[in-house]
């Protein structure tokens, strides 16, 4: 899942990207009121973690936008203590929750996953694909109800292949989505990655879960189809 923090104060600010990071969601931070909206305005996040005091355009300015435009993405405030009329500010607005600063990260976890599955309970909060099943409020990986221990990246990378299954993923497109363009497209980490996938994922004897299509990309397959199969690089 995708959170986007709009917060000024870095040290904040990094500290809730690392926190929820080690959560395996995928995190992208503006640090100004304009910025944040603008990214919010262009980009699916599942969540938005929005500070009220911010340069350029205010929390208040943000989410009464943002709402305006008809998003409907939960939001959880971050109001400073004692200022009950922001907190009520910032419900009235469309907040879906507030968060008093200073506050223990755990607690902004619990706030998350709590309006995440609000928020995606007439959704689903799983994906499937043959006996894997992904939790994508938890960040748990499962085959067959057993747990499969996951990196963050490794997380990040599979539960893209599976929102996207049986479409072909190219290079680039998986750069863009799970790595943000940090670092060429052309080096090989996506291959190391969609390696370890294959050893966590795939057992021997079954049809591989994962295809290779040679010079393009992979497609994480949801059929077992009798199609010849590219061999794995
Ligand atoms: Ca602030």
């Amino acid at each position: 899942m995708r959170i986007l923090v709009i917060e000024d104060e870095r040290k904040v600010a990094s500290f809730i990207k690392r926190g929820l990071e080690e959560e395996r969601y995928i995190v992208e931070t503006a640090a100004d009121g304009e910025a944040g909206l603008e990214l919010a305005l262009h980009n699916h996040f599942d969540a938005i973690v929005l500070d009220v005091m911010l340069p350029k355009l205010d929390g208040f300015s943000v989410l009464s936008t943002l709402r305006d435009s008809g998003a409907t993405t939960p939001v959880i405030m971050l109001t400073a203590r004692g200022t009950t009329d922001d907190r009520v500010q910032g419900l009235d607005l469309g907040a879906d929750d507030y968060l008093t600063k200073p506050f223990h990260f755990e607690e902004l976890a619990a706030r998350l996953r709590s309006i995440l599955r609000r928020s995606s309970s007439e959704k689903t909060t799983k994906l499937s694909c043959g006996n894997i099943t992904l939790d994508m409020v938890t960040h748990f990986a499962y085959r067959d109800d057993v747990e499969i221990e996951l990196t963050t990246k490794e997380y990040a990378l599979l539960e893209y292949m599976m929102r996207n299954k049986d479409r072909i993923l190219s290079r680039s497109m998986i750069t863009q989505q799970v790595w943000k363009h940090s670092f060429d497209p052309e080096s090989n980490i996506i291959d190391v990655y969609i390696k370890r996938l294959r050893t966590k994922l795939e057992r021997p004897g079954q049809p591989p879960l994962i295809q290779s299509i040679r010079g393009v990309g992979y497609r994480l397959r949801d059929m077992i189809q009798d199609e010849p199969e590219e061999q794995s690089e």
